[in-house]
């Protein structure tokens, strides 16, 4: 039987995991059944990007609310109707938790009447097979799989097939999420659920489309790893002018957007996670008027996403002014300031800036200055015992790289002098042994394996120590993570993590440091260091 526990931890990021812990958690404490549903498990089960969390809870979220706050979890909206909530877990990690619930129709064209539900009826009002799934996230059935509408063998067969004759009559937003979903996996309709497709866009259903799916389906379309060719199947099938009538491929910036998903691309293999939604709806929509841009966002039920989409162009204008300001003179400082900066907003930036020395200076950050984090001497650090397991670490290596950055180490010899100072003193030699009767015995010849091997480090110790090698996991390694696929979405804190570590000790650091000449830097650090270290040499 497969373990999907397993198979979630794996693909989940470890932000998106600790979402799911926390969760789990709220949901425990309140007794609330919960369970992970929706795209999530399709997402999971098929190998596809993970890109938000879908939970529903047995029992009203919206209770939940303050728990949820209080646990750093930030409200980007709620649905009074459906009682969802819309979060933002810690870690950037998007999320929506669900009352299951069932949806009767009673009249083409009008909204269902909702009620609660258990999970079993609750799967029944849901789209598509391969997004009718549960996974339970309860003691005594956690890990428990409902696929009542064998979902795992349409995403196996790479299907999209309808739960019921009339789902198209019912929400014709399934119209648009069928084909958003094919062309996004590239997986054809299953065919009977193509001929009730065809008979819906005859009849003209998707007139009777609701609002508030028209908001849903907008903000979706922010999330596509691939949105230009989305926008594309959705204007071939005439979904496009039902989200505005005024949308077209031919107003989206094609350019613009294939260079933010480009830079977007390079940004997550550095290890960033960066959320590109709000860059990519002003891409799409570049070429719609103000008012149309705003009747798209008045749509939108998710809040966040409206707002950072409105303001990116202005919080890009303040960072590329800083970045040519004095706060950005140097690359030192320059690396500083990007470091500190939201990585969406360098994203958004490295596209659309006009200023030669902003862009250059975004991708010398994004490219060329990586390069510098390599000519760290790890190994000599190593072997001087400047290894992360010293307190000081982050801040000597922050130095080093920022020294080297504004060209004022120019050789190994010059940065390994710089570093020298730095050393810790080797450790004591271990006591002598205690002269027990087994000491006795030593003395009269024979030297037990343990004293034997105290007296060998003690006479190693005095040239190198016997601390074990740090891991060379430190500002030298180039910061990788996959993109698209979770596992190595994981990666970009454990790679890029000490790169970013660095930096941040240094941005709080460089402000004592702003006027300082190479020279004054290089002594402030070195001088105090070479005295104690003389002094436990004598010792
Ligand atoms: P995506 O990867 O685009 O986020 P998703 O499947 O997670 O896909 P959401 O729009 O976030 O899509 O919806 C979450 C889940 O809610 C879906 O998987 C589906 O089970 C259910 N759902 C959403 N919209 C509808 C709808 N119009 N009719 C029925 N079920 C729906």
């Amino acid at each position: 039987m497969a373990d999907y526990i397993y198979t979630m931890e794996i693909r989940l990021t470890p932000d998106q995991m600790k979402g799911v812990n926390l969760v789990q958690e709220i949901a425990r404490t309140a007794e609330i059944t919960l369970y992970l549903t929706g795209g999530a498990i399709r997402d999971i089960i098929s190998g596809y990007t993970i890109r938000d969390l879908d939970f529903t809870v047995q029992g009203n979220p919206l209770k939940l609310q303050k728990e949820f706050e209080r646990a750093g979890a930030q409200i980007a909206g709620r649905d009074e109707d459906t009682r969802a909530l819309f979060l933002v877990l810690p870690g950037n990690v998007r999320a929506e938790i669900s009352m299951a619930r069932t949806e009767t129709y009673e009249k083409v064209g009008k909204p269902p009447l909702i009620a609660p539900s258990s999970i079993q009826e609750d799967l029944r009002r849901r789209d598509f097979t391969v997004n009718a799934m549960a996974l339970s996230l309860n003691e005594g059935s956690r890990g428990l799989l409902l696929d009542p509408f064998n979902g795992v063998a349409d995403i196996e067969a790479k299907l999209v097939r309808i739960l019921h004759n009339y789902s198209f009559a019912e929400d014709p937003s399934r119209l648009i999420r069928a084909t958003r979903f094919a062309a996004r996996f590239h997986w054809p309709l299953e065919e009977r659920t193509q001929q009730r497709y065809n008979a819906a866009k005859e009849n003209n259903y998707i007139e009777h489309i609701a609002r508030g799916a028209i908001g849903h389906e907008i903000a979706q379309l922010a999330h596509e790893d691939d949105p230009l060719n989305v926008i594309r199947v959705l204007e071939r099938e005439d979904w496009l002018k039902v989200l505005h009538p005024r949308w077209s491929s031919a107003k989206v910036d094609a350019n613009g957007l294939a260079l933010l998903m480009k830079t977007r691309q390079q940004m997550v293999d550095l290890g960033y996670s960066v959320d590109p939604s709000a860059a990519v709806m002003h891409f799409l929509t570049a070429r719609l008027s103000d008012k149309d841009i705003s009747d798209l966002r008045r749509q939108i039920p998710r809040k966040d996403l409206v707002e950072a989409w409105r303001d990116i162009e202005d919080h890009a204008k303040e960072l590329a002014k800083r970045l040519t300001g004095k706060e950005a003179a140097t690359p030192s400082r320059t690396w500083n300031l990007l470091s500190s900066a939201r990585p969406e907003m360098i994203l958004f930036l490295a596209v659309t800036a006009r200023q030669q020395t902003v862009a250059q200076k975004i991708k010398n950050f994004l490219t060329k200055w990586r390069d510098v984090q390599k000519k760290i001497p790890l190994l000599e650090m190593t072997e001087l015992l400047i290894t992360p397991q010293l307190p000081t670490y982050p801040k000597i290596a922050h130095d080093v790289f920022m020294l080297l950055l504004d060209g004022k180490l120019r050789s190994r010899t010059e940065t390994l002098r710089f570093l020298k100072p730095f050393a810790p003193p080797p450790p004591p030699p271990p006591p002598p042994p205690r002269r027990g009767r087994a000491g006795k015995a030593t003395a009269a010849g024979a030297q037990p394996a343990e004293a034997a091997e105290s007296t060998a480090k003690g006479k190693r110790g005095k040239g190198k120590s016997e601390t074990p090698a740090a891991p060379v996991s430190t500002a030298q390694a180039p910061s990788s993570s996959g993109a698209k696929t979770k596992p190595a979405a994981a990666k970009p804190e454990a790679t890029a993590k000490p790169v970013v570590h660095a930096a941040k000790a240094g941005s709080k650091h460089s402000h004592a440091h702003k006027t300082a000449s190479k020279s004054k830097a290089a002594s402030k650090l070195t001088k105090k260091p070479a005295r104690k270290k003389a002094k436990s040499r004598k010792r």
